[in-house]
């Protein structure tokens, strides 16, 4: 195995103190990294996406796996210490300075100019990596190129993902990410696992693409669960009186219109997109 030096060191060498505008946790335990890494399954000679490398402590387990990565990163002062992580595996690491969501994924995962599929690991601040979730899981055309997500999340998110109809987290979220695709909850988090800590627990969400049902417009379900949980405490002829031919929907599909959204599974929320075409 190739020898580095811990990451608390690498983080002191190159004077990487934490920096809260940027969502800077760090995670310094290798054994955790590695079973992290470990998520999507084999990942020897594969192309890894890894948003927010930060001093790179995923990255060298990602690295170790056998991994091709490329990493987004917007602090700079991390570019030497990834630099120094690329020299001891030569070949398998790109860093790109920038901001993970204005850059074109697929355009920065391509190989020989040609599309290639890719895996997607990362720890980001909350906000950018729901963005990120939510651009990754959205449009019309599917399968997607990333072939996997593994996203370490804030564990109230987390449980929005994975979450049933009838559960307390269930929303729009929830129905994005499982209606085309598995998610799960892959791994939980302390807080005491960062460096420095967070205020909240975290949890990691490990997410595959699915067979897209046929007939259904991306667009329209989303429009309807937009409609849907906007009121979420709402009976659905209330909620969805807006959409044009909902509520016939939902009669031709023998879905009560006294419901409410939280109650209408994933399946069901399909159905209706699909009769509306
Ligand atoms: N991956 C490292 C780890 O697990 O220890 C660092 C995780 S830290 C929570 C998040 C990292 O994402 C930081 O290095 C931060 O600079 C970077 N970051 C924040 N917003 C970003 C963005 N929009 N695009 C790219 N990187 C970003």
């Amino acid at each position: 195995m190739v020898d580095l030096l811990p990451i608390r060191e690498v983080i002191q060498r190159h004077n990487l103190a934490a920096s809260k505008a940027l969502g800077q946790n760090f995670l310094l335990d290798e054994q955790l990294l590695a079973r992290i890494a470990a998520l999507p399954g084999d990942l020897s000679g594969a192309q890894v996406l890894e948003v927010g490398p930060g001093p790179g402590g995923l990255t060298r387990a990602l690295l170790r796996a056998g991994a091709r990565v490329t990493a987004i990163e917007m602090d700079r002062r991390c570019l030497p210490a990834l630099a120094e992580l690329g020299e001891s595996f030569p070949g398998q690491l790109t860093v790109i300075e920038g901001d993970a969501l204005k850059l074109d994924h697929n355009a920065l995962m391509a190989k020989d100019g040609e599309r290639a599929p890719f895996h997607v690991l990362s720890n980001l601040p909350y906000n950018v990596g729901t963005a990120l979730f939510v651009r990754w899981l959205s449009g019309e055309s599917w399968p997607p190129l990333w072939q996997s997500l593994t996203l370490m999340f804030q564990r109230e998110v987390a449980e929005r993902i994975v979450a049933s109809a009838g559960d307390d987290a269930y929303g729009r979220l929830a129905v994005l990410a499982q209606w085309r695709s598995e998610a799960r909850l892959a791994m939980k988090v302390h807080r005491s696992a960062f460096t420095p800590p967070p205020k909240v627990m975290s949890a990691i969400v490990h997410v595959t693409p699915a067979a897209m049902p046929e007939g259904v417009s991306a667009r329209m379900l989303e429009r309807l669960t937009e409609a849907a949980f906007g009121q979420r405490r709402k009976m659905l002829r209330q909620s969805l009186k807006g959409v044009p031919g909902a509520l016939e929907a939902l009669a031709a599909l023998g879905i009560d219109e006294t419901r409410r959204a939280e109650t209408v599974s994933v399946p069901e929320f399909v159905a209706v997109a699909r009769a509306l075409g």
